[in-house]
């Protein structure tokens, strides 16, 4: 990977380089924590932020919308049409995780045999220019764990540049060709191995800031692949949940959808693609009403079955979590990513240790 150096007057620049041919996405600061990404046009460029927590609402609805037309049916004639988009997008600003989540969907939507059309076209016109969680005040929230999925602080791969906060200047990372080229533009300088080492004690330094920094996944990886969770624990789980589907809404990994007809005019049929939630009873409801999860905690256990069995790590080649804990924060109930996996850990710890010994 090549690197260069940006002063930080110079930052907004790449900015300016993208939209000449990109509709550039990037952070913006709301009321009070609130984040949230926005279109950069010439009115809000200079509000851009840098460092600010990271939004609530993950960008991977630029690759995988709400609700995206997937085609139009002209009832009268029969006629089908399909409704594909490919804008040429770039996400200026986006964090270590939320790269690995759009890697994830990746994984999902074009990574075996078939390849999902629609996502396809929004995934190859767009640009990521990842930026590193540096500022622990600003960039770093309680709940942030990517150290323990191996997402970052700062991403390895996945993003087509990398910039990070080096005090004075910034360090761009290119991660693809396509990344490399803008290092043609003349605010990309030549850095020493100084740039280096700071880079180095500064990410040294910022690991430190991230209290979940342990690796309790592998246990309940473990416990759930091997199916020795009890039905009481989940049950407990289960318990706590409203099913207001907000852990999967904003879940940049959560890659559910379901399908839905509407009636544009008296003649045409629109097929729409929805995000949906497995927290919903409407979810697993088959057509005749049955439900074979009906009870709350039925749903919840296969959320976290999903997300950390290892047939699906195998599978997707990673845990559906990438550590963001936008999970932590909207959950009412307190059973976010690292509360279950918790629960799941010293639920199970006893009991594995009781077998072992019968077993000898
Ligand atoms: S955010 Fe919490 S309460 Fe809401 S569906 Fe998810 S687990 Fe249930
Ligand atoms: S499970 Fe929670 S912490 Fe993990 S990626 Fe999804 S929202 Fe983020």
């Amino acid at each position: 990977m090549r690197a260069r150096i940006v002063d930080k007057n110079d930052i907004l620049k790449i900015v300016d380089i993208l939209r000449k041919d990109h509709e550039v996405i990037a952070p913006f600061q709301g009321r009070g924590r609130d984040s949230f990404f926005d279109v950069v046009t010439d009115a809000n460029r200079d509000q851009v932020k840098m460092h600010l927590h990271n939004p609530y609402y993950p960008p991977k609805r630029y690759v995988l919308p709400h609700i995206e037309k997937l085609f139009d049916i002209d009832q009268a004639k029969m006629d089908v049409k399909a409704a594909y988009v490919e804008p040429k997008r770039a996400i200026f600003g986006i964090r270590s995780c939320d790269v690995h989540g759009i890697y994830h969907l990746d994984r999902f939507y074009l990574g075996r045999d078939y390849k999902d059309p629609y996502y396809e076209r929004l995934r190859r016109g767009l640009f990521l220019v990842n930026v590193v969680c540096t500022d622990k005040e600003l960039d770093i929230d309680n709940g942030c764990f990517c150290m323990c999925a191996n997402t970052g602080p700062a991403s390895t791969e996945h993003f087509d540049l990398q910039l990070m906060d080096l005090g004075d200047v910034y360090m761009a990372v290119a991660g693809s060709p396509k990344g490399e080229a803008l290092f043609a533009d003349p605010i990309f300088k030549r850095g020493d191995d100084s740039h280096v080492q700071r880079r180095r004690s500064i990410l040294n330094e910022v690991r430190k800031h991230f209290k979940l920094a342990v690796n309790w996944y592998s246990a309940a990886v473990r416990y759930i692949t091997t199916g020795q969770v009890p039905e009481e624990l989940w049950a407990q789980v289960g318990n706590r949940c409203l099913e207001c589907g907000a852990c999967t809404y904003l879940c940049p990994a959560c890659t559910c959808f379901t399908v839905a007809d509407r009636k544009v005019d008296g003649k045409v049929v629109e097929r729409v693609r929805l995000w949906d939630s497995c927290a919903l009873s409407g979810f697993t409801r088959m057509a005749g009403g049955h439900n074979p999860r009906r009870a709350v905690h039925d749903r919840r256990n296969r959320r976290f079955f999903r997300k950390l069995a290892h047939y699906f790590v195998q599978r997707e080649l990673s845990m559906a979590c990438v550590g963001c804990g936008r999970c932590i924060d909207v959950c009412h109930g307190d059973i976010g990513m690292p509360s279950v996996v918790e629960i799941i850990r010293r639920g199970c710890a006893g009991k594995e240790n009781d077998s072992t010994i019968i077993k000898r």
